[in-house]
């Protein structure tokens, strides 16, 4: 069951939006990522009418325009007046200060100025947003959380990212960063006290920060547990799968349960959303939305928790088909 134990269905207004309301013809939308870039014309009533993939250019701001524009070009080829305008879906963000990329891993985005210079090579208008902001406003207007006024969703996977939508649109603050959720320490010293695993507190992150979100609840941050119970160096997802058989990767699946739990009570403590949706590599884990929700009321500030935790629905086409939602 998903949901907490106590779970019964909590009021939710019927201000929602109908699929209707928001779109009235195709929308194109990309996910740049950092080894590939997928693009998607989604029809009126969110189906992916066609789609295509294009490597990324390796750390090269001028070929990845390029490669922007030839994948724009290859799904609309004859475009018709109005012309569609195009979403995309990025790692990091752009600065409300400056226009200007920030906060990226592929670094080659970083200090560049990607709205104004693909609007100008493509002469469409573009949206910009963060790649989990995608991902979250993806599962909010038709996935997991559709029905849901108020979702958070995050992304689990080589980072920690993080998404806020309220009645469908995403919810951005005077710096871009809502939802960033990762880069929050985890307060490791609040753990259930008859939860114990050895936790080696102080890891590094690379934003300058210690023991944020990111670092334990990320794909590295599991193999780093990992490691450390068995001196072995498996990626997470092969960790999570073999936890039938192999008790140390049961143990640390247990842990990633535990902190994930404690992790999120502090954004429901805030932001009290009618749904948790997640997605990314390690949500694929099974069982892992009944695992947290056993043991979050420990560490949520309320008598009752009304709050869903559920899957993406979409998957991996998340972030493309968030991206295509912008408009
Ligand atoms: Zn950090």
């Amino acid at each position: 069951m998903k949901g907490s134990p106590e779970h019964s269905a909590a009021p939710r207004p019927n201000m929602l939006l109908r699929k209707s309301d928001h779109h009235e013809t195709r929308r194109l939308g990309i996910d740049l990522g950092g080894t590939k870039i997928e693009i998607v014309a989604l029809n009126p009533a969110g189906q992916i009418e066609s789609k295509h993939r294009f490597d990324t250019p390796h750390q090269n701001y001028d070929r990845i325009l390029d490669q922007l524009i030839t994948a724009i070009n290859w799904i609309d080829p004859e475009p018709q007046s109005p012309v569609l305008p195009v979403g995309i879906g990025t790692p990091g963000s752009r600065s409300t200060k400056t226009g200007l990329m920030k906060n990226s891993n592929t670094t080659a985005l970083n200090n560049r100025d990607l709205l104004g210079d693909l609007e100008h090579r493509s002469g469409r208008a573009i949206r910009i947003a963060n790649d989990a902001d995608c991902f979250t406003l993806s599962e909010a207007i038709d996935g997991a959380g559709a029905d849901n006024p108020t979702v958070f969703g995050v992304i689990l996977g080589t980072g920690v990212g993080g998404g806020v939508t309220v009645n469908q649109k995403l919810l951005s603050g005077p710096n871009g960063i809502a939802g960033e959720w990762g880069h929050n320490p985890l307060p490791l010293h609040r753990l259930d006290t008859d939860f114990s695993m050895p936790l080696d507190e102080g890891r590094a992150c690379y934003c300058g920060q210690t023991d944020c979100i990111e670092t334990w609840l990320s794909g590295p941050g599991v193999s780093h547990s990992y490691g450390l119970l068995s001196e072995r160096s498996l990626p997470a997802k092969d960790i999570f799968a073999s936890r039938r058989h192999d008790s140390l990767a049961q143990k640390v699946f247990e842990t990633y349960c535990e902190l994930a739990a404690l992790a999120l009570s502090g954004v429901i403590n805030i932001l009290d959303p009618h749904c948790v949706v997640l997605g990314g590599g390690l949500s694929n884990a099974a069982e892992i939305c009944d695992e947290i929700t056993r043991r979050w009321h420990r560490y949520i500030f309320s008598d009752q928790i009304h709050t869903l935790l559920l899957r993406a629905q979409h998957g991996d086409a998340s972030g493309v088909r968030g991206a295509a939602w912008l408009w």
